[in-house]
């Protein structure tokens, strides 16, 4: 939500559901959202109500994903599939200029995107606090992204609160969930038989007054932060952050980075599905004639072996070396580096591990035996 914005909420009745389509398309954006897949659900265009995922839910449990047919005709039971937010903003690849050679010289022509306005209906709470840390280091760093700042700037948010959450979830942990509080335009909370919408910016204010909400009763506000905090409560899965960072600083030649070596394949879906990592690198595609070059930016990750090879040598040439690097930047060296944790408990990184490891897990044992030592 914009600090400056003051929030009303209103009730939008489920027949009138295609009305905040309808509002969106008569703004002039493209709306996506959350569409079944290859058996997963990722970001998808909606022309109509039709394109949502009605009647799935999913299951996820380290290195397991489900879907499930469920009876419910809500549009928004399935939490989150393997995209966050992050490939919205920050193209997986894309060209950042073109080079081609003249008299004794080259002309770089710089290529901006130019994207169309952007709803993106169905964002949780995690992935919105992703999106806040993506910002932080695209935006407001010393050198503002044009190219991340093109996306973003386009985006009208349509948050969906989380009132069911998954084996993966620890978002309540990590103070970023499952309700979201800030970085929408709407927000919307799913009963049975209506929405709560909540505005979050002048702009969702605006196109609220398109959709004949009704008043909500005091009462039911109270209900749904209740199903939140309930929310919530069910997450089994925590990371205490009272521990952090010293309790990795401290674990450098901990046994438990050769426990995990052994099982990790580095295969960089941690990091491809992490809404946060932000590593890139940067490739050169001449033409055969080498006239004209492409230059390029491509999602990168810290497992990858060339990842830490550096003016001739590899700082990181183990995958234990590699794991350490990923876990102690991510929840240590970040909040020193950023002032925030790396990680908003998304869970994505236990889900599509293959061999199902748990982050959670290997930060508990690295507590627990720096508790058991005495430091
Ligand atoms: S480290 Fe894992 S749980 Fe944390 S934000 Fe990244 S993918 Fe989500
Ligand atoms: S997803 Fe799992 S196996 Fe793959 S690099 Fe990450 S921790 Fe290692």
């Amino acid at each position: 939500m914009n600090p400056s914005h003051t929030a009303s909420w209103g009730i939008l009745n489920r027949r009138d559901f295609p009305r905040l389509l309808d509002a969106l398309r008569t703004q002039g954006y493209r709306i996506i959202g959350p569409t079944l897949q290859d058996g997963a659900v990722k970001w998808g265009d909606i022309a109509t109500v039709d394109d949502f995922p009605v009647g799935w839910r999913d299951h996820q449990s380290p290195g397991h994903y489900r879907l499930e047919r469920t009876e419910s005709f809500r549009y928004f039971d399935i939490v989150h599939g393997a995209e966050s937010f992050k490939p919205l903003t920050f193209a997986p690849r894309e060209t950042l200029l073109v080079l081609e050679r003249t008299h004794k010289t080259f002309v770089a022509t710089p290529i901006l995107p130019d994207p169309e306005p952007l709803a993106v209906l169905g964002v949780r709470a995690c992935d919105l606090a992703g999106l806040a840390i993506q910002d932080r280091i695209f935006l407001h760093g010393p050198y503002a992204d044009p190219y991340y700042r093109a996306r973003r700037d386009r985006l009208f948010i349509i948050a969906v609160q989380c009132t069911r959450a998954l084996d993966t979830c620890f978002c309540a942990s990590m103070g970023t969930g499952p309700q979201a509080t800030a970085g929408f335009d709407l927000a919307l909370i799913e009963g049975d038989a209506d929405f709560v919408v909540q505005t979050g910016s002048e702009e969702g204010a605006r196109l609220a007054q398109h959709l004949s909400l009704h008043p909500v009763p005091p009462e039911r506000l109270r209900q749904e932060e209740i199903r939140m905090a309930a929310c919530a409560a069910s997450q089994t899965r925590s990371i205490d952050q009272s521990a952090l960072p010293r309790a990795l600083y401290d674990a450098h030649d901990h046994e438990r980075w050769d426990d995990v070596a052994r099982r990790c394949l580095a295969c960089t879906n941690c990091t491809m599905v992490c809404p946060t990592c932000f590593c890139h690198g940067v490739e050169e595609q001449p033409d055969l004639m080498w006239t004209r070059s492409e230059r390029a930016r491509v999602w990168d990750s810290c497992f990858t072996p060339d990842h830490g090879y550096i003016h001739g040598k590899n700082l990181r040439p183990t995958i234990k070396d590699r794991y350490r690097m990923w876990l102690t930047h991510k929840l240590a060296a970040w909040i020193d580096q950023f002032g925030m944790s790396g990680c908003v408990g998304c869970g994505r990184c236990l889900t599509w591990c293959p061999v199902g490891i748990d982050l959670t897990e290997e930060i508990k044992e690295l507590i627990r035996s720096r508790q058991a030592s005495g430091s």
